[in-house]
């Protein structure tokens, strides 16, 4: 998996490359779909929701230019394996998930695994962490209707934001980095993500 869809296709951040090395994705997925596990496609984890693909997780974890030090905020826990591969990199990661049963499920699989510097929350993420603020990065995984400001406001200087935006059937990924009062936007491309739904996102799924 590495290699072909990952490597190939451009990625190249050592410590990205060796996060998905280390990361078993065949856990994060149900009994049924394991020998689906590695192929180059989002799977179905319950609640109509995806694990998304892997190349993709890969484009936004290089994107988010993350360091050892960092904290890192994820909207959109799902199957848990992001915040895997986050939490190989960084210092610590908090993710958040708005369904309870994802939240249940995904907790219970960060405890077996012992996943220690991850810290869960089960609410609407689109209002963000602000206890927790600011972060070094910001991940969204889940398409926004727009960029949520509320998000933008809880990066540190040199922050750095990953977030999906448009509608159900077009989406951009873009990148903001937060350089003192100036925001600096870059588009990655084209993506397809399921709904954020939340106050500061979509009204309903
Ligand atoms: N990062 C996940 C992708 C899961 S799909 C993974 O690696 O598997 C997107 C997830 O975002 C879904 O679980 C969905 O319930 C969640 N989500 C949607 N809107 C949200 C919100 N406002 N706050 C928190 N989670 C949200």
């Amino acid at each position: 998996m590495v290699r072909k869809q990952i490597e190939a296709r451009g990625i190249k951040s050592p410590r990205v490359l060796a996060a998905f090395r280390q990361v078993p994705r065949h856990l994060f997925v149900s009994e049924a779909l394991r020998d689906q596990a590695y192929g180059d496609y989002p799977l179905p984890i319950g609640e109509q929701q995806t694990i998304s693909q892997p190349f993709i997780v890969a484009e936004m974890t290089q994107a988010l230019d993350l360091g050892e030090d960092d904290r890192v905020l994820e909207i959109g826990t799902g199957s848990g394996y992001q915040a895997a591969i986050l939490a190989q990199i960084v210092f610590r990661v908090y993710t958040i998930e708005r369904k309870h049963s994802l939240y249940l499920q995904t907790r219970n699989l960060f405890d077996k695994l012992h996943y220690h510097n991850i810290v869960m929350k089960y609410a609407d993420g689109t209002k963000g962490w602000q206890d927790e603020s600011p972060f070094d990065g910001i991940i969204v995984t889940a398409g926004a209707p727009q960029i949520p400001d509320v998000l933008i406001d809880q990066l540190g200087e040199g922050g750095r934001l990953v977030v999906p935006v448009g509608n159900q059937h077009t989406q951009e990924l873009i990148k903001i980095f937060r350089d003192g009062q100036n925001i600096r936007q870059t588009n990655l491309g084209g993506c397809r993500f399921v709904k954020l739904v939340g106050k500061h996102g979509w009204k309903d799924a």
